[in-house]
């Protein structure tokens, strides 16, 4: 049977106690029967001697009297009574019974007495609750003088006859009450001694085993991985203290393990992520690698082909080439050239061969199935772990395709550039900040070459803010605005956004002088409003400006006025002296006008055939008829010449004049019509005059 160590600790305990206390009992046991024997031996030899010295005087004193047999009696009487715990008995020989008589109470009462009366042997003995010790008291010479031989012959008894038996009887009892009482301490002690045995075993089990085994099934727990073990001893002696620095060993371990666990779940997530980002880098290069328009291929350092991308299939099969990447894996790559090929790509290789880090660059022109091929070649060291050369990466980039666009891109900017330089019209490119970034030769020319990079509103109009095409074009992409330049010319200014290489936006501008058409244009529409014969403003004109003046007026709470003029008689002076002549006085009357008004402010209108409208802003009553005074006066004063019939004769004219001031919420034609109204009654009253409604 395999018993645990406390187990094994428990028999040990109990065997040792078990030993312990056999050698105990024995010992007691032992020690209880030499006692009693010790105590019974020196009972008897107690008893020898009494019975001696009761002999030595029964021999010395009792003996010596005549009547010293009596005396005897006397001497057990008188020792029953002073022996405490002793009784003397006194036995008759059958020599004494023949001579006294039987006396009853000298027979002998134990069957040792009557056998040391027959042999004269003393004897000891045991008997119930006492011990005896029968002492034959034998004749001697002069007992013969009272006492008779047995036989009855009369004769006198021979020395040496046993007379008689003097017996001892002790009692036992207190030496057995002392025994009993021995005994029963050796119990009680034997008793306690097993009481303290087993509360030492109990002890024992429960402060030392029961902690240690609670401390070794905890410390077996941890060392089965279960950290979070703890033991509660709940002691306050050493082996409690021992369980308390357990927790605390335990504790630690457990944060230690725990962080080591973290540690080691942190670290493996770590690994597998590491892993994981590796394998995904090393598809993503392969992807790359693959798909790039590149061929690529690696080789080690005696220029073994270890591996071509997939790109290489694809340009081959695209360029009728019969080789594939398979034919060239592990072949070396002067198998595939020619012998000054070989040199050529043995002296590029040379310095990454030994140990430069910068990747080699050549352009390279291949005659291939198609024609004449170029490649860029780019040779760079791949390294090893320990960061030696390990082989080589080629890389070949067709630029076939890029060179001839870059030539025909070349051609294009060329003739963009004649074009752009040729052009009448100035033409520059700026950024959002305005600055310009290039200038034709046109723009340099009208603004100055030094102006390249400084702000085109600045330069060219003088502006201080962005204008309004420049806002507009970057907005909607395309807004042509009139400039007026600071060199005083006009320019129409197109604006059109493009997106440069980098992805920022600028403006082409292109500047057109359009100073001559605007001078036609405002000729023309100069013209569009005047009257030709007097230089004055037409009556279309004149609708439209007295709109505006009307609602200047309202809007400035200023007076307006309003004059109204038309040649008296003028019709008979035509029939007369002729259109031509009319017209002569038409157009004076139109210059008199023009002087005698305020320039920028008063407007002159030819508003009929001889019908003429003067608008006066800010004029009340008074400067209006101060006006038209001036005018009926002036005219009133000239004098024309026509001729009839070849004869010159001198003609007066006048003019009647009708004067209004607008009034609060009055319409055009009723304030026309005021002016006119009056200028009518002005005429009906004899004309030459002016009249104010
Ligand atoms: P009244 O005093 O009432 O104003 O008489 P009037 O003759 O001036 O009146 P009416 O309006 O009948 O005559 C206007 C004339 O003006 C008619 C026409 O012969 C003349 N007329 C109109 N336009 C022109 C023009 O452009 N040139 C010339 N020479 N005469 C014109
Ligand atoms: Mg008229
Ligand atoms: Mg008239």
């Amino acid at each position: 049977m395999d018993l645990r160590w406390h187990q094994k600790l428990g028999v040990k305990i109990a065997g040792i106690c078990l030993i312990f206390f056999a050698l105990l009992a024995f010992s007691l046991h032992w020690n209880y029967d030499n006692v009693r024997r010790q105590m019974i031996e020196s009972n008897e030899r107690d008893a020898q001697k009494l019975a001696h010295s009761v002999k030595a005087s029964i021999l010395t004193f009792v003996l010596g009297a005549p009547e010293g047999g009596a005396l005897i009696k006397d001497l057990v009487v008188k020792l029953n009574e002073n022996l405490k715990g002793v009784a003397v008995h006194i036995t008759h020989s059958r020599s004494l019974d023949l001579q006294y008589g039987v006396d009853p109470l000298e027979l002998a009462e134990h069957a040792n007495e009557t056998l040391s009366l027959a042999d004269g042997n003393e004897r000891f003995w045991e008997d119930d609750e006492n011990w005896r010790f029968a002492m034959p008291i034998k004749s001697v010479a002069g007992c013969g003088k009272c006492h008779l031989a047995p036989d009855g012959s009369g004769q006198p008894v021979p020395d040496g006859y046993t007379l008689g038996v003097i017996s001892f009887s002790a009692s036992m009892k207190p030496m057995n009450i002392r025994l009993t009482q021995l005994r029963a301490d050796l119990a009680r002690n034997l008793g306690i001694m097993s009481v303290l045995f087993v509360f030492m075993a109990l002890f024992m089990n429960i402060q030392v085993a029961r902690p240690l085994r609670l401390l070794l099934a905890a410390v077996q727990s941890v060392a089965r991985g279960n950290m979070e073990t703890r033991v509660n001893i709940g002691q306050a002696d050493e082996i409690g203290r021992l369980g308390d620095n357990f927790n605390t060993l335990a504790e630690q371990m457990e944060q230690s393990f725990n962080r080591l666990k973290t540690w080691n779940i942190d670290l493996a997530e770590e690994v597998e992520r590491q892993t994981q980002s590796i394998r995904e880098i090393r598809d993503r290069h392969k992807a790359i690698i693959d798909s790039t328009q590149r061929i690529i291929l690696t080789t080690d350092n005696e220029m073994k082909i270890e591996s071509v991308n997939a790109e290489f299939d694809v340009y081959a099969a695209r360029s009728n080439m019969p080789i594939r990447s398979a034919d060239l894996v592990g072949r070396s790559l002067f198998a595939f050239l020619a012998a000054d090929e070989k040199t050529g790509l043995q002296n590029l290789c040379a310095p990454i061969l030994a140990g430069s880090k910068e990747p080699c660059r050549m352009e390279l022109d291949v005659e291939l199935g198609g024609g004449e091929r170029s490649f860029i070649l780019t040779l760079s060291p791949l390294a090893s772990l320990s960061g030696d050369v390990a082989g080589l990466v080629f890389v070949l980039l067709d630029v076939t395709d890029k060179k001839l666009a870059e030539r025909a891109l070349e051609i294009e900017r060329n003739k963009l550039n004649a074009i752009m330089e040729g052009m009448d019209a100035a033409v520059t490119i700026i950024g959002r900040d305005g600055k310009m970034t290039y200038m034709n030769n046109r723009m340099e020319g009208l603004f100055g070459k030094d102006k390249m990079g400084a702000v085109c509103w600045e330069t060219v109009a003088g502006l201080k803010e962005r204008c309004e095409g420049c806002d507009a074009a970057f907005l909607t992409g395309r807004a042509s605005i009139e400039v007026k330049a600071l060199n005083g010319s006009t320019y129409l200014a197109t604006h059109a956004a493009i997106t440069d290489i980098d992805g920022s936006r600028s403006l082409v501008v292109v500047l057109e002088d359009i100073t001559y058409l605007k001078e036609m244009e405002e000729k023309l529409r100069k013209l569009s409003i005047t009257d030709k014969l007097t230089g004055l403003y037409n009556k279309r004109h004149f609708t439209e400006r007295l709109a505006d003046e009307m609602g200047r007026a309202l809007r400035q709470s200023i007076p307006l006025s309003m004059l109204f003029a038309d040649i008296d008689k003028f019709k008979s002076y035509n029939d007369t002296y002729g259109h031509v002549a009319g017209d002569i006085v038409l157009a004076r009357l139109g210059r008199i006008i023009a002087e005698s008004i305020r320039v920028h402010v008063d407007t002159a209108y030819r508003y009929g055939g001889e019908e003429f409208i003067v608008i006066l802003p800010g004029a009340g009553r008074d400067e209006a008829m101060a006006v038209a005074e001036r005018i009926r006066t002036v005219f009133a004063a000239q004098v024309f010449r026509p001729a009839v019939n070849g004869v010159e004769v001198e003609i007066v004219k006048t003019i009647s004049v009708g004067l209004a001031t607008m009034e609060d919420g009055e319409e055009m034609d009723a304030f026309i019509e005021r002016a006119d109204a009056m200028m009518y009654s002005a005429k009906k009253a004899g004309g030459n005059m002016a009249l104010f409604s």
